[in-house]
């Protein structure tokens, strides 16, 4: 029987357990910690449910492709409800953009903020889809292994000015400073700074358009227990609560895992969806090549990290809209800062705010409301600050203008909170410097540039995830496991047929 390991149940190394079980392989997923999902994992507080990270399920498609390979289907294991608007878009100065892809709404809105700009998103949104159709449909699942293979996509990208930013190519079509932060803010859904992150990620904004917005009925965790329902239908194996301690190694192969609750195994591959830093710097540190890569990612530049504060209120909000995003004064200036860290925590920031019994009630004791909101911070690499002192004045602030911008009374109704904070991303996650969503997507880090999904030297070591081609987000980690399930495969078949 051929046998595969995959270590860690990120939505990555879900999907790419899924595709190798049901091409037959018999895989072991192993999770380090209680539950599955990584950045999906979900806290239970006091009767409220909080996801704990993606709320935003963009592109079913490759979710429903996962259960389609045993001939299963997604919504007999999960049920996805539509969200509309997208996001409300909310600026200091009262004005608000309800988000989505109703044309017709859309262009009214845009008209009212600037006449000039409803031909001009008409322009973005032709290059939008275009993008979307080279960058995601076709080179969205591929593995770039040879410098050849980027060589070969290079005509697309030139075509669509990869080397300009997302920003630099919104600002190219519409004037209005609003509308360009709610045509670009994309990017930081998957750690990327919209004023250096290649205008190939304007591919998002057709991706939504085309696809909608979805939220599983209970929730994203949810979704992680209906495709751990999955594999473990088709067959497969889950350990949970095993952290893997080491990946042995015998020269040019891996052989196994050895876990430390003294648990071990030996495979004929082995995955990693964990931090690529943390594979090679301590799961490989008994093998040359462990040091060797993780000095060279060391020297990378990786996404900044996030201040998460959830929390739970008497009392419906039903003036609060399931998505919003909430602008601070400053918006290149802040997103500098944030990028390249400093001194201190900025004293402004811009919000993402979920509340998710807008749309499913059940995330609440009857007549309450669960929130979450989220705010992103320099990297421990970028802001080395003492999280565990300054997380209680971060969050009180944000409940300050929470309670003056969208939830009027929050504290008189605050029934329970936790924090989350990037030194929690680096304990808990093992992320390195606590970064939210691993390398940053950045033209110079991308696909050929970012780690391989197989690894060059050891021929059955592979990755999957956030910190491989084509990057962080649902969607991209999914595609991920397609690439890498594809190619571990055909790898393991074609061993066996030898
Ligand atoms: C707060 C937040 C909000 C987000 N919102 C969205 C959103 O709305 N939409 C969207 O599409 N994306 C969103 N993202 C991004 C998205 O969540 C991530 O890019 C994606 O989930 C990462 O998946 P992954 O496969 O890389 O694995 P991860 O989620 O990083 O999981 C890796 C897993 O590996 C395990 N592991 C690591 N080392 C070991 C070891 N040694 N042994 C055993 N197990 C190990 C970890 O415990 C973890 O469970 C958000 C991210 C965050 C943090």
């Amino acid at each position: 029987m051929t046998t595969a390991a995959v270590i860690g149940s990120g939505f990555g190394g879900l999907a790419l357990a899924i595709r190798l079980q049901s091409a037959g392989i018999q895989t072991t997923l192993i999770e380090a910690r209680d539950k599955p999902g990584g950045r999906a994992y979900v806290f239970e507080d006091d009767g409220f449910k909080f996801d704990a990270g993606p709320t935003v399920v963009t592109d079913p498609t490759c979710l429903e492709e996962l259960f389609a390979l045993s001939g299963r289907k997604l919504s007999d294991y999960v049920e996805l409800i539509s969200v509309a608007p997208f996001y409300r878009l909310m600026w200091e100065d009262g004005s608000v953009f309800d988000y989505s892809n109703d044309e017709t709404a859309l262009f009214e809105q845009i008209g009212k903020f600037n006449a000039k700009d409803v031909e001009g998103y008409r322009q973005f949104l032709k290059f939008s889809d275009n993008v979307f159709r080279e960058g995601y449909q076709k080179l969205g699942h591929e593995a770039f292994l040879d410098f050849k293979s980027m060589l070969r996509a290079a005509p697309q990208l030139m075509r669509y000015e990869a080397f300009r930013s997302v920003y630099s190519m919104v600002a190219r079509y519409i004037e209005d400073d609003r509308l360009r932060q709610a045509f670009s803010f994309h990017t930081l859904l998957v750690g990327g700074n919209p004023f250096k992150t290649s205008s190939v990620y304007a591919l998002i904004h057709a991706l939504e358009k085309k696809w909608g917005v979805w939220f599983p009925r209970g929730g994203t965790h949810a979704l992680v227990r209906g495709m751990v329902k999955l594999f473990e239908d088709l067959g497969g194996q889950v350990r949970m609560g095993s952290k893997v301690e080491a990946i042995m190694a015998d020269s040019g192969r891996v052989t196994g895992v050895r876990c430390a609750d003294g648990w071990s195994g030996r495979f004929d591959a082995v995955c990693s969806n964990g931090d690529v830093v943390h594979t090679y710097k301590d799961l490989l540190s008994a093998h040359p090549r462990g040091a060797e890569m993780a000095a060279k990612l060391m020297r990378r530049s990786f996404s900044p990290s996030l201040f998460v504060t959830y929390f739970g209120l008497k009392g419906e909000r039903p003036d609060v809209k399931h998505h919003s995003i909430l602008f601070g004064h400053r918006y290149k200036g802040l997103l500098d800062e944030i990028y390249r860290g400093g001194e201190r925590l900025a004293d402004d920031f811009s919000l993402y705010l979920h509340h998710p019994t807008a749309t499913d009630p059940e995330m609440a004791p009857p007549g309450h409301s669960a929130f979450y909101v989220l705010s992103p911070v320099p990297h421990l690499g970028k802001l080395d600050i003492d999280w565990e002192k300054e997380a209680p004045r971060y969050a009180d602030s944000i409940l300050d203008a929470l309670e003056r911008r969208a939830i009027p009374n929050l504290r008189r109704d605050l029934v329970t909170m936790r924090t989350w904070t990037p030194k929690d991303f680096q304990t808990t996650l093992a992320a390195h410097q606590g970064s939210a969503f691993s390398l940053e997507p950045v033209l110079w880090q991308s696909a050929y540039f970012r780690t391989h999904n197989r690894d060059d030297m050891l021929a059955n070591l592979y990755f999957v995830g956030a910190g491989t081609h084509p990057g962080a987000g649902i969607p991209g980690v999914v595609g991920s496991a397609k690439a890498t399930g594809k190619l571990m495969i055909e790898d393991l078949l074609a061993r066996k047929a030898a």
